[in-house]
């Protein structure tokens, strides 16, 4: 009988989820198991050419296509992928197609019938439809242990709903550690009622009656937290991450990016640990006066610096608005701006680079750390805030910027002056070394972590042996996961 388990990944259209859902799909492919990728029409030529070349290794892994409905909720054709929203209402209307997929989701178990399903957070209803085929569903959030602990906590608890004002702090309960918090750092919809909170319900519910959680993370970085979520909120999880480092594969991840070969030239040419890299992801979208404000901040640092911002290039000859008269003039040299999408893991591996300005997404977060990286820390939305708590209270490698406020796509206007301070403090000085030695050992832990024996391989080992039983049929899904 066949064993090898056959596993569908559907990741939710953001390249926050996409990068670490192929990872993943990659992993377990490399662990003998089949992988099949559900995407959309839009997305289809960025998963294609980021599995290719574990295709060409013999990795069995594919992708299959659903069509996304745009023109049902009125966005634009080819509107796909979260990194193409550009105000709350097209984000509302995106999450509202998202719940449209239920249907071709059914139809493709129906036709395929995998082993299981590991559908991202975001797709709650995915858990009643992989039951009609009687197949486990996973879940995949990917962010950090703590993350996960600090939103349940406040889920359950509530602290938010208790407090006079947005700016006053108060402790996340349960926590291993004391955590303070504020509203002005939360979304609204955990603050009153709206049909995002009941949203947020159906997703912790969903996970609660899940087959279990995939976590992008390891145990070393986050001891207290992976145990605190399994022991103290009693949830099935495995961490298997961080899921790039065990890739033979560096093929491009999420988009077409600029010149890799022009990138890493640039960065040959500098000194180790003299350039900070500035990246906020790619859903955050500054407005013209915060970007000013980092350009002139970058400026005043006297540091060197790659900075990638989410902009067309101007025609030749003509000055950015968002930058100060005669800036790339410059700064040429010194400064490179990334003008769309920049080859980021392949960046922050490079011995140039001392420090990483980052927003703080889990992935970007994860890589960071992963590269031995001091970090500016400089949330603005989803779980963001927790991460950061993460980087500069619990592991010590890390400074933020200051930004106080979660906002869909940026918060409040951070000024030149704290982005130049927060930046020399990562990069020079007696706690900038310390914080680098300490991420530098963290960086050690990830690679062990994901090494034969080490503890995300021998958890990924512990999940396949389980499906290996559903795909031999000995177990009812009921009999092993709850
Ligand atoms: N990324 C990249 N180039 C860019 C911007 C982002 O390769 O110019 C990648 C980054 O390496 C990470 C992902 O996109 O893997 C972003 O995920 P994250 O969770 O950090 O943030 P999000 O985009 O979800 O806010």
């Amino acid at each position: 009988m066949d064993t090898q388990p056959h596993i569908f990944f559907f990741p939710f259209m953001g390249h926050g989820h996409m990068i670490p859902t192929i990872e993943m799909a990659k992993l377990f492919a490399s662990r003998g198991c089949r992988a099949t990728i559900i995407s959309t029409p839009a997305n289809a030529s960025n998963i294609i050419k980021s599995i290719e070349r574990s295709r060409q290794l013999g990795l069995d892994i594919g992708v299959v296509l659903i069509k996304f409905p745009t023109k049902e909720v009125g966005l634009p054709e080819g509107c796909e992928n979260t990194n193409s929203l550009t105000t709350k209402e097209m984000m509302d209307k995106f999450l509202v197609a998202t719940t449209m997929l239920d249907q071709p989701l059914e139809e493709l178990l129906f036709e395929h019938r995998p082993t299981c399903l590991v559908a991202d957070v975001f797709f709650p209803w995915a858990n009643q439809i992989a039951a009609k085929f009687g197949i486990p569903r996973f879940v995949f959030n990917g962010t950090s242990f703590f993350a996960l602990c600090a939103y349940a906590s406040l889920l359950q608890e509530e602290p938010q709903k208790k407090v006079s004002s947005d700016l006053e702090p108060f402790a996340i309960p349960n926590l291993p550690d004391e955590i303070f918090t504020t509203r002005q750092q939360l979304p609204d919809h955990m603050k009153e009622e709206s049909e995002l909170s009941a949203f947020a319900r159906k997703v912790e519910e969903s996970e609660l009656t899940s087959s279990g959680i995939i976590v992008n993370s390891y145990y070393e970085l986050e001891p207290a937290y992976a145990d605190h979520y399994r022991n103290f909120l009693g949830m099935k999880a495995w961490h298997i991450g961080p899921t790039f480092l065990c890739s033979k594969d560096k093929a491009p991840r999420g988009k077409d990016s600029i010149d890799e070969h022009e990138c890493l030239k640039w960065l040959d040419s500098k000194k180790p640990n003299s350039v900070v890299y500035v990246c906020f992801g790619s859903v955050a979208n500054f407005d013209d006066a915060q970007l000013m404000e980092i350009a002139m901040g970058l400026e005043a640092c006297g540091k060197e610096f790659i900075w990638v911002v989410k902009k067309e290039k101007r025609e030749e000859g003509r000055e950015e608005e968002w930058l100060p008269e005669g800036y790339e003039k410059r700064m040429e040299g010194k400064g490179l701006i990334i003008r769309g999408w920049a080859p980021q893991m392949l960046i922050l591996q490079h011995e140039a680079v001392g420090g990483f300005v980052s927003h703080c997404g889990w992935n970007s977060t994860l890589e960071g750390i992963s590269a031995g990286l001091p970090m500016v820390t400089w949330p603005v939305s989803a779980e963001q805030f927790y991460n950061e708590k993460l980087i500069t209270q619990l592991l010590g490698i890390g400074f933020d910027v200051g930004n106080q406020r979660w906002s869909m796509f940026m918060g409040d206007c951070v000024k030149r002056e704290a982005i130049a301070k927060a930046v020399s403090r990562i990069m020079e000085g007696e706690e900038a070394e310390e914080m680098r030695s300490r991420a530098k050992a963290l960086r050690v832990l990830a690679c062990e972590a994901v090494e034969e024996g080490g503890s995300s391989y021998t958890d990924l080992s512990a999940l396949i042996e389980e499906l290996k039983l559903h795909s031999t049929g000995s177990v009812s899904n009921k009999d092993s996961l709850p």
